[in-house]
């Protein structure tokens, strides 16, 4: 395969989903092998990188996705880091946001790029976006040039910022969007990079931490919600995180059985994390009389946080600095990885 000995190198990590299906003579739908991609996608032999492939020892729908798998994918990539000089992810679509979201916080100091992406119809039909797919994020995963310092998601004609993006149809190509931060290249006739956006290129030495903590819990709001089943969740026994997905900007019932079964959750030490269920927008606590009890209480806010970067990070902080609480509130509402709008403080390096 290594014709060049200046071809770029990336490493391929298939994990499952349609993206990786191919029928068979009787027209059922079923896993491909990897190591056969240039079987499937032959000019990709006329391309100047070289393409490596590997696979999880169990390939899944990734309705199936845990931590445990973010794990594997991370010891993947961490294990060959310094032979590659990128990484692409094929994966399901359905969790895909919340791993690339996983993937930032676990990658601390990423110098390389990680591009996830998956296709809406499996690689064997005929009218597949997988193919596409995969050549525009391997072109990426691979630019000798441009340097993508991040987790990324590549679908349709966008690079998104993994933990910024959200599956958004079930059923169109174009099914991601990232609402609160711009596309962070498009492709056209070629790729057009808008290398401003990206994360500054990293000074520090890679650490990939590998632990979350899945005692957490979403809230999500609605009118009518009653008593019973808001406590239910708050009451689960050994919570240790609850994310509320609240209306607008961060606002929720102001009656006092639900601000006294938030209040006894935080007094048991559970840490709560406000996050708006609108796609776009933020967060702002006391922007409303329907938030200022929260805030008063302890409850934090999100800012223009995705659920899905919301409940990875929560489980990365419990999981990874369990015996500070008062850094994990803290952190919560820090910019990381990029994840929220805010100016990345130098002085949380360690997280
Ligand atoms: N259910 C599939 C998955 O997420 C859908 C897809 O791959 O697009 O694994």
């Amino acid at each position: 395969m290594n014709i060049y000995n200046n071809r770029n190198k990336v490493l391929l990590i298939y994990t499952g989903g349609t993206i990786g299906m191919v029928q068979d003579e009787s027209g059922a739908l079923q896993p491909f092998a990897m190591e056969r991609i240039y079987d499937a996608l032959p000019l990709l032999q006329r391309t100047n990188y070289t393409i490596d492939s590997c696979q999880l020892d169990k390939i899944i729908d990734s309705s199936n996705m845990t931590p445990e798998f973010w794990v594997d994918i991370a010891s993947i990539i961490e294990k060959n880091y310094d032979d590659y000089d990128g990484f692409l992810v094929l994966h399901g679509t359905d969790t895909m946001a919340y791993t690339a979201s996983a993937l930032s916080f676990m990658f601390k100091n990423l110098s390389k790029p990680i591009v996830l992406t998956g296709s809406q119809l499996p690689l064997g039909m005929l009218r597949s976006d997988g193919r596409e797919n995969i050549i525009c994020a391997l072109e990426i995963a691979s630019a000798q040039q441009v340097l993508i310092p991040e987790v990324t998601i590549f679908f349709e004609n966008k690079l998104y910022r993994g933990n910024r993006s959200t599956k958004v149809s079930a059923e169109n190509f174009n099914a991601f969007e990232s609402y609160n931060y711009p596309s962070l290249a498009k492709a056209g006739i070629k790729i057009s990079y808008r290398t401003h956006l990206f994360q500054p290129k990293p000074t520090g030495k890679l650490v990939v931490r590998k632990k979350f903590d899945r005692r957490i819990a979403v809230l999500k709001l609605f009118p009518g919600i009653t008593p019973a089943v808001v406590r239910a969740i708050v009451e689960t026994p050994d919570l240790q995180g609850l994310v509320i997905e609240t209306f607008g900007s961060g606002n929720a019932p102001t009656e006092s059985w639900f601000i006294e079964a938030l209040e006894e959750a935080l007094n048991r030490g559970i840490i709560v994390l406000n996050v708006t269920q609108c796609k776009a927008g933020a967060v702002q606590m006391r922007q409303y009389q329907a938030s200022c009890d929260m805030d008063r209480i302890g409850v934090i806010g999100g800012s223009d946080i995705t659920i899905e970067a919301a409940v990875t990070k929560m489980m990365y902080l419990l999981g990874n600095f369990p015996d500070d609480k008062k850094k994990i509130r803290d952190r919560l509402c820090k910019n990381l990885r990029g994840e929220i709008t805010q100016e990345i403080v130098e002085e949380y390096d360690e997280f």
